[in-house]
């Protein structure tokens, strides 16, 4: 069989982390071209092309400094070109540039592409929740896997030891994105439970906005642990509200739940943006802006999303947490407000 041409689609703090992975994994295996193409979207930085920079320096110097990447993966500033003659697709940007560039890029895939989901993040349809990956089944008719997990990309990138999860509808391209990305210091877990997988991914980021809240008020572990377990609570309700019967309660246990909620609610930028949120009555944007050179931030828009999709099922009073944080990160609602959230909790009623 002839070996998979892989493309990253995507090439941020996380997308450049798992280029490093990629492109070290292809040499070691004959399934995939030993060449990688990452899609950068192009800027230019000190009067450079950052896909020039990346191609000679073989560093992505805005969004991961000082890690190199290896020589086999090129960066290419026209999706299209990017993707061509691809047999794999892994997919990387913030949620919500994905759309567009599924439409440039349909009518260029080839027969029996695949693809994995590493967006975390979720979208809304006419009928209500859509999955950033159901928008990638739909506009290119691709099987699409999700890999989701406690993975904070500048730790993966200094290769200390992680877990993630692999959410997979067709197993066996499940395995082969296994194959792809798993390392002795990356450690993958198949399961069959994709929705449920890219869910947690999504909705942590809004647990975090909390968690960055109580932060900012200095509230404490003890606090910050109830906001990481009401937090849970509501990813597991809202689960069985939009994916009803299919949702396995083990997959919360994986990687991609209790682990990335614990290290988001701790270490991410969500996290680290709330706080100052709290401590400088800037706007999210502003401190977006201010605080993370380029880099995107998912939580407070996710909220709005997942606000959005509540409101049209007339549920926004049972996830009082997921509802705070939208209220307060864009419709003014006091921050401090958190507190009377967590007292009030329909969990201790
Ligand atoms: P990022 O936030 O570091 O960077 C933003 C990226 O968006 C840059 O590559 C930038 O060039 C690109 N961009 C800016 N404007 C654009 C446009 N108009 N169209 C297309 N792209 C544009 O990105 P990231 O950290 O790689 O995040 C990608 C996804 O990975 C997100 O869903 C995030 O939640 C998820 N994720 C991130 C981490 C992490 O630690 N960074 C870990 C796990 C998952
Ligand atoms: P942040 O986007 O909050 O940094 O979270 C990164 C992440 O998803 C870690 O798994």
């Amino acid at each position: 069989m002839p070996a998979k041409k892989v493309c990253i689609v995507g090439s941020g703090n996380w997308g450049s982390a798992i280029a490093k992975i990629i492109g070290h994994n292809v040499r070691a295996s004959n399934r995939f071209d030993p060449v990688v193409n990452m899609w950068v979207y192009e800027e230019m930085i000190d009067g450079r092309k950052l896909t020039e920079i990346i191609n000679t320096e073989h560093e992505n110097v805005k969004y991961l400094p000082n890690h190199k990447l290896p020589a086999n993966v090129v960066a290419i500033p026209e999706l299209v070109d990017a993707v061509k003659g691809a047999k794999v697709l892994v997919f990387v940007v913030p949620h919500q540039f994905i759309a567009k560039l599924c439409d440039q890029m349909k009518n260029h895939l080839g027969e029996g592409t695949i693809g994995i989901s590493l967006i975390k993040g979720i979208s809304e349809g006419p009928d209500g929740l859509k999955l950033v990956s159901d928008i990638i089944r739909e506009k290119l008719e691709l099987d699409v896997s999700v890999l989701m997990g406690a993975n904070i990309a500048n730790e993966v990138a200094e290769e200390k030891f992680c877990e993630s999860t692999i959410g997979a509808r067709n197993e066996a391209n499940g395995q082969i994105f296994k194959e792809l990305l798993q390392t002795p210091n990356f450690r993958i877990t198949v399961v069959m439970d994709s929705d449920t997988v890219e869910l947690c991914g999504a909705l942590k980021n809004i647990v975090a906005v909390a968690a960055g809240f109580s932060d900012g008020f200095g509230l404490g572990d003890n606090t910050k642990a109830a906001v990481i377990r009401l937090g849970m609570m509501e990813m597991v309700a809202f689960a069985r509200l939009f994916l009803g019967e299919s949702v396995c309660s083990e997959t919360f246990l994986e990687s991609c739940g209790v682990a990335d909620l614990i290290t988001t609610c701790y270490g991410g930028r969500n996290r680290r943006v709330a706080e100052a949120f709290v401590k400088t009555s800037k706007s999210i944007t502003e401190l977006e802006a201010e605080m993370l050179n380029g880099q995107k931030l998912q939580g407070p828009q996710t909220s709005a999303d997942v606000y959005n999709v509540l409101q049209k099922k007339d549920m926004v009073n049972k996830f009082p947490l997921f509802a705070a944080v939208y209220q307060i990160c864009f419709e003014g609602r006091l921050a401090k407000e958190i507190i009377t959230c967590l007292q009030n909790h329909p969990e201790h009623m």
